[in-house]
């Protein structure tokens, strides 16, 4: 078998039925339309994948062990189970126009992984993953929470979240420190933001840098104008503010800027 390697992250999961859950998870799936697992790992996810979608999985795994035992014991789909680095890899070419995401994604990167798929959301429709608990219901969290964060405004910017279940440390091998969450996004229907993108997540990122901070301390470093720092927007904090008033917050702040490009 193979052994876990802490520095990729590896807690390889036990429990058939928790995994099978999770590939039920999905639910976007249409004919042809691939599905690509992160960190398959020894394959816990991909047997229950095989059983409904063997001829649209991709797989990529950074652990050269793990890649082999997997070509070994899914040798049909040999040609789509990829060795590299996820974070890495232009996979675009091989995964068509729409695309699902699968996996108990490797903790110490999750993070960089949704930076990730954001960067491919016009193709990305449905994401199920599991990762540290409290990162999973950061994701999901609606404003007005403390959780809700940089990423949580992002993703919920073009995906509708839902966090689905809570699974315990014990059912890993070796439990992780930290419990876990699945959660799953769906594809919203929001084709752009009502506002400059990049400046959107200018505006996000630097209110949330300081999330104590009303959003008009937040947001010096934008140089906002002193007729825009006057808004009772910029009372409120970052954490409470929906994707919609970040957008309109994103265009009073690209008219209210003090000549700054
Ligand atoms: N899905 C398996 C393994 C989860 S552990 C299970 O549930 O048992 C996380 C997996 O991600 C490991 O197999 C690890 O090798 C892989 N991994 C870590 N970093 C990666 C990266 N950058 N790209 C692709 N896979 C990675």
């Amino acid at each position: 078998m193979v052994k876990p390697k802490k520095h990729l992250g590896q807690h390889f999961l036990k429990d058939n039925d928790i995994a099978r859950d999770i590939v039920k998870a999905v639910k976007q799936h249409k004919k042809g339309m691939k599905i690509l697992e992160i960190g398959p790992g020894t394959g816990v996810l991909t047997q229950f994948l095989m059983e409904d979608y063997a001829d649209d999985i991709i797989l990529i795994d950074l652990d050269r062990e793990s890649i082999n035992y997997l070509e070994k014991h899914y040798s049909e789909i040999k040609e789509n189970i990829i060795y590299g680095d996820f974070l890495k890899l232009d996979l675009r070419e091989r995964l068509g126009e729409e695309y699902i995401v699968i996996g108990n994604f490797p903790y110490n990167i999750s993070s960089q992984i949704f930076f990730k798929i954001l960067d491919d959301k016009e193709k990305v429709v449905e994401v199920v993953g599991m990762l540290q608990k409290e990162v999973a219901e950061r994701l999901a969290s609606p404003p007005g929470n403390k959780n809700y964060g940089i990423l949580s405004v992002l993703l919920q910017a073009y995906y509708d979240i839902e966090y689905l279940f809570t699974v315990g440390r014990e059912v890993f091998d070796p439990p992780p420190k930290v419990q876990s969450g699945v959660i799953r996004l769906v594809r919203n229907d929001r084709q752009a933001l009502d506002c400059d993108e990049d400046l959107f997540k200018r505006v996000v990122k630097q209110g949330f840098q300081n999330r104590r901070k009303t959003l008009r301390n937040a947001l010096k470093p934008l140089n906002l104008t002193d007729e825009v720092k006057q808004l009772p927007v910029l009372n409120k904090r970052a954490e409470e503010l929906s994707v919609k008033e970040f957008e309109e917050l994103t265009n009073t702040v690209a008219i209210g800027r003090i000549n700054e490009v």
